[in-house]
């Protein structure tokens, strides 16, 4: 097994197979680490006196879902508590918050712009059905002109790092019609971080750490690590991106690769600003800075924060996502440069007043596209399958999934292990 992530841990748990890990801990990029305020050193536990943000590396990690299966597995492993999502959109430009799912609140919207879109909304209702070829066209289809110049063009463009107009549509629950409260109404977060659900999971598996795959040769089903080890396999499953598997092994299909947006995350403790809103997440279509979400982690839990509050109740954990293309990241002076707007940015808005610990993390494949009509997907795995490599995992099967997902995936495959 390949990777130690929330799929891979899953795996390891139900098939008692050995998991080769990159890293030098479990969790992948839903691992949680600590900051003492004013400090500049990633910690893997909360500091023994409890001064410590607790921030993740892939930004906030919230468990979507009301699986009671799933409930009871994550309860195996310690307690976890139960939220109602707070989202909006937020219009920085017109100073205005709107409840998500954003066409389920129209009455949030100015009288007039509620009214077009209503109108709008009613006449797509009437039209017959196209197959929309990209994202946009899609958008286009389903919401109308007010709303997608309002949010999903814009926010669309940010979040698919430019490739809005040119990717397959997908992911079609995350803007719900109707009645529905959409993917994420409620979720559950472990009382203790998901650092210490990932150890206790980690607990259960047979993990070598720091073991980082180089290269695979397919024919001789050997792996080869950067320690300089190498090792057989039968079977092998692997968490690994898609795209990097292909790579590592040499294999090669007629068809080109699909795209991947990068992620960077960047992690704020601080003190409170003035108009910091009381939403969980908010979407952002419009800063000037070019991030697209920010994620208050204390809003959703005060164990976020350091337990010794020198500001009187007044602080903040948030991140903040923005995206890029991927295998492109920012040159150092970017990077510094955006982390200067960002955060001069989230000031004037009133998110944040002084800061006390800021923390960049770049995530190189954190979304995955496909091209229209793509065929990438199945060839890529079906050419690793013959050389008996099963790929899993939001990453390796480059599908969007949720941790919640993953473990299911995660101990399927290794029941299936275990018993074939
Ligand atoms: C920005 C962002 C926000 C998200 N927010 C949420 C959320 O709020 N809720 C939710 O449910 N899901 C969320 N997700 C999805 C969630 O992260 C995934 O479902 C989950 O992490 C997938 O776990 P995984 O084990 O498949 O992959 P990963 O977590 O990527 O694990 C792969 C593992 O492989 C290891 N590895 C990599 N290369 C090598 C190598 N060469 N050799 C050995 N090991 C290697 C890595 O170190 C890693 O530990 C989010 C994803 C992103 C990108």
């Amino acid at each position: 097994m390949l990777g130690a992530g929330f799929t891979g841990l899953s795996v390891g748990l139900r098939a008692r197979c050995m998991v080769y890990e990159a890293a030098d801990a479990p969790g992948g990029i839903c691992r949680s680490y600590h900051m003492r305020p004013g400090g500049s050193v990633r910690l893997t536990r909360t500091a023994a006196d409890g001064d410590s943000y607790r921030f993740e590396i892939g930004g906030g990690h919230w468990i979507f879902g009301d699986d009671p299966a799933l409930l009871r597995f994550l309860r195996d492993y310690g307690s976890v508590r139960r939220y109602g999502r707070r989202s909006a959109v937020f219009l920085w430009r017109a100073r205005r918050y709107i409840e998500y799912p954003l066409q389920d609140h129209l009455e949030q919207l100015e009288s007039d712009v509620a009214r077009s879109v209503a109108a709008e909304l009613a006449s797509i209702a009437r039209q017959a059905v196209e197959s929309p070829r990209t994202q946009k066209e899609w958008n286009s289809a389903r919401f109308g002109p007010t709303l997608c110049a309002l949010f999903f063009h814009p926010f669309n463009e940010r979040y698919t790092a430019g490739l809005y107009d040119r990717i397959a549509p997908q992911d079609a629950y995350k803007s719900p019609v109707g009645s529905a409260r959409g993917y994420n109404a409620t979720f559950v977060y472990p009382l203790d971080g998901l650092d210490v659900l990932a150890r206790r999971l980690a607990q259960g598996c047979c993990i070598e750490y720091g073991r980082r795959a180089v290269a695979i040769d397919p024919s001789a089903r050997t792996i080869a690590f950067a320690d300089g080890t190498s090792l057989q396999y039968r079977t092998l499953i692997s968490t690994l991106p898609l795209n990097r598997m292909l790579e590592l092994t040499g294999l090669h299909v007629t068809t080109s690769a699909d795209p991947h947006t990068a992620s960077l995350v960047l992690n704020i403790g601080a003190t409170a600003g003035p108009a910091l809103p009381a939403y969980h997440w908010v979407y952002v279509p419009d800063s000037a800075s070019g991030f697209h979400r920010v994620g208050i982690y204390s809003n959703v839990d005060r164990t976020f924060l350091p337990q010794r509050d020198g500001h009187g109740g007044r602080r903040v954990a948030l991140y903040v996502e923005r995206a890029y293309p991927g295998d492109a990241p920012p040159h150092p002076s970017e990077l510094h440069a955006y982390v200067q707007a960002a955060t001069r940015e989230l000031r004037e808005w009133g998110f944040i007043d002084s800061i006390e610990v800021i923390d960049p993390s770049w995530i190189d494949i954190a979304y995955t596209w496909s091209w229209p009509g793509s065929s990438w997907r199945a060839e890529a795995t079906e050419r690793l399958q013959a050389h008996g490599i099963q790929q899993a995992g939001r990453f390796g099967r480059w599908v969007y999934q949720g941790i919640a997902d993953s473990i299911r995936e995660g101990l399927t495959i290794g029941s299936a292990l275990s018993t074939g």
